[in-house]
């Protein structure tokens, strides 16, 4: 299908582009690697006439580690995040989130401020960076903001931007020494999207599991932390008993969907399978 007609506008400078969206209102929409927006655009269940395309403007694409975190501008590419050496030591759990998104066309070009953003309670990104109490720094008409993860994402395809917003970067707190992280995804073909995914990371100290977070992907209309393994695991010693205890409670307090691919107790029952198998990778347990 073809999209709706639109009229379009690429700027060089963050300004400009909040400039552009204050112009134009609810009509407006950013474009950033278009692998989300532009199929929604081709089904006409988004149709906006005026596409503000941030892809031209400069210095958005890095990451980096400085004064105890690592950013993301908003325009990097999951390819360029599953690849990063910084990645890959640091917060293993986006390289390994960032493999398994879609095709290599699709990491190619979307972003982690598009996934962000768009708010897919099925996208990969999202859970991982409600785990990791990532920051979502925005610019608007009335200067910059800066919003927790826990807010960021309100609801299915809703986050907390207003419409002239732009998200600019995201930053995670650095780990602490001893931490490791992984996410694990279940679906019924290659490269498809999650039925439900996990997300784990830990800080493990001595024997004992200091720090633990855990994010989930499609167990509810939004991105959800496993409140009630962290808490039955966090204090403990890292073995396989304690491990296997606290996430049969993975499903606790979520409201897995019903749908063609899995009924809710499915999603229940993955999630508390995907968050074991998680913890023993990251704690050495096998
Ligand atoms: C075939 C296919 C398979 C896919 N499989 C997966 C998968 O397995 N897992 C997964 O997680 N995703 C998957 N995706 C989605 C993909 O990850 C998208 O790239 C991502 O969801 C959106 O990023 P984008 O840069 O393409 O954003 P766009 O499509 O450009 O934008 C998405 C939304 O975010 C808004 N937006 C974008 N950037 C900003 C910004 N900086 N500030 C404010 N608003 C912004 C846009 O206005 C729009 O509403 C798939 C996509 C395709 C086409």
């Amino acid at each position: 299908m073809i999209p709706a007609s639109f009229d379009y506008v690429a700027p060089k400078t963050l300004p400009e582009a909040v400039a552009e969206l204050v112009k134009h209102g609810d009509e407006a929409k950013v474009l950033a690697g278009g692998h989300s927006l532009i199929p929604l655009m081709k089904l006409r269940l988004s149709t906006p006439s005026f596409i503000v395309d941030i892809g031209r403007i400069k210095d958005l694409n890095y990451i980096r580690e400085a004064d105890g975190h690592i950013a993301f501008g908003a325009l990097t590419t999951h390819h360029d995040i599953e690849f990063s050496d910084l990645v890959k030591r640091r917060l293993p759990v986006l390289s390994s989130a960032a493999s398994q998104i879609g095709d290599p066309q699709v990491r190619n070009r979307g972003t982690i401020g598009g996934a962000a953003a768009h708010a897919d309670p099925f996208g990969d990104f999202p859970a991982c960076l409600l785990a990791l109490d990532a920051e979502f720094k925005v610019v608007g008409p009335r200067g910059e903001r800066t919003i927790a993860a826990k807010d960021f994402f309100v609801e299915t395809f809703t986050n907390a931007l207003e419409p002239q917003e732009v998200l600019r970067e995201i930053r995670v707190p650095s780990p602490p020494e001893g931490s490791a992280g992984t996410y694990l995804k279940f679906s019924r073909r290659s490269q498809d999207w999650a039925i439900v995914a996990v997300a784990a990371q830990v800080t493990v100290k001595g024997h004992a599991v200091e720090r633990v977070a855990i994010g989930l992907t499609g167990m509810g209309s939004r991105p959800l932390r496993g409140s009630a393994v962290e808490q039955a695991l966090r204090g403990k010693p890292a073995h396989a008993e304690e491990i296997r205890a606290a996430a049969d409670r993975a499903a606790d307090g979520s409201d897995p969907p019903q749908d063609l691919n899995a009924s809710p107790e499915y999603r229940r029952h993955l999630a508390t399978v995907l968050t074991r198998r998680a913890l023993e990778q990251v704690t050495g347990h096998h």
